[in-house]
């Protein structure tokens, strides 16, 4: 692993991997796209806990306030066993800078994920997360964490990059003056996030204090802050601009900028034709 290059930890299936239910391949660009820029590392929870390949699907169900994973047909539960290999899993991950899973997993799916009501998959309720990716997000808050279609909207792709990649060169940064040179050569590009932000991170930079303390404020600045994707519609075009103008070339690869323009192109296309 080069350690100046992102780490991100992606569901086995989208890197190539035939873990799948199904026994079905999936072949996601991003993943096999980005994994010529970034470490990943590949995980599979189902597999991981001796489920086999091709096998029957789970289902996410709610009871109470908690959920389960069980086989709709058979009613067998895995909710402890996926629950205790996520979070030793958790446990063991040294450092990383964000996630990409499958979505609408049982297990991985980060926001689409079916819940039901009962255990033989009736009673439709709601999307939300799997148990692998409820666990990731409850420890990691505020971390990058995605999945395949949500990254379709190329902003969102766009700002999953962003983050993934500044997050990790802020890791690597040694001493204050560094710090305060990253920033001050990235304030344009930093304005994407409001001049509170701006504000709370000159004001981080200006304490004197021990810098690894500096350097941690100064993150959890730049994660709690860009945790959501700019919303109105005036920012998300100031962030299309700000990828033509080449303001995120100094963070983000060439080839991974020019993978998301070509995005960004394709879904203006789509956008024309459907208007
Ligand atoms: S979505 Fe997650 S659990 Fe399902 S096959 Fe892919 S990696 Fe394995």
């Amino acid at each position: 692993m080069d350690k100046n290059r992102p780490k991100i930890v992606v569901s086995s299936c989208l890197n190539g991997e035939n873990v799948r239910y199904d026994g079905k391949p999936v072949d996601d660009f991003l993943a096999r796209d980005l994994s010529k820029y970034v470490d990943t590392i590949s995980v599979c929870p189902e597999v991981s806990i001796g489920l086999p390949v091709p096998r029957e699907p789970i289902i996410v169900v709610r009871k109470n306030d908690s959920i389960k994973i069980v086989n709709p047909k058979t009613q067998e539960d895995f909710t402890e066993r996926l629950d205790e290999f996520s979070k030793t899993f958790i446990k063991n991950l040294k450092d990383v800078d964000g996630f990409l899973l499958k979505s609408k997993s049982p297990s991985c799916g980060v926001s689409r994920t079916k819940t039901y009501k009962n255990e033989n998959g009736t009673g439709f309720l709601y999307r939300r997360y799997g148990i692998f990716a409820k666990n990731i997000k409850n420890t990691f808050k505020y971390y990058p964490v995605e999945d395949e279609l949500r990254l379709k909207n190329p902003n969102r792709l766009l700002w999953f990059l962003f983050r993934i990649f500044t997050f990790s060169k802020l890791k690597s940064i040694k001493d204050i003056e560094e710090l305060k040179r990253f920033h001050k050569k990235h304030e344009d590009l930093f304005s994407l996030l409001g001049k509170a932000y701006l504000k709370r991170a000159e004001k981080i930079l200006s304490k004197e204090t021990d810098f690894k303390e500096i350097k941690n404020r100064y993150i959890e600045n730049f994660l709690k802050s860009s945790y959501k994707l700019p919303s109105s519609k005036r920012l998300r075009k100031s962030l299309y601009k700000t990828l033509q103008e080449k303001k995120f070339s100094d963070i983000i690869p060439k080839p991974v900028l020019e993978m998301v323009e070509k995005h960004h192109k394709e879904a203006q296309e789509d956008f024309k034709e459907t208007s």
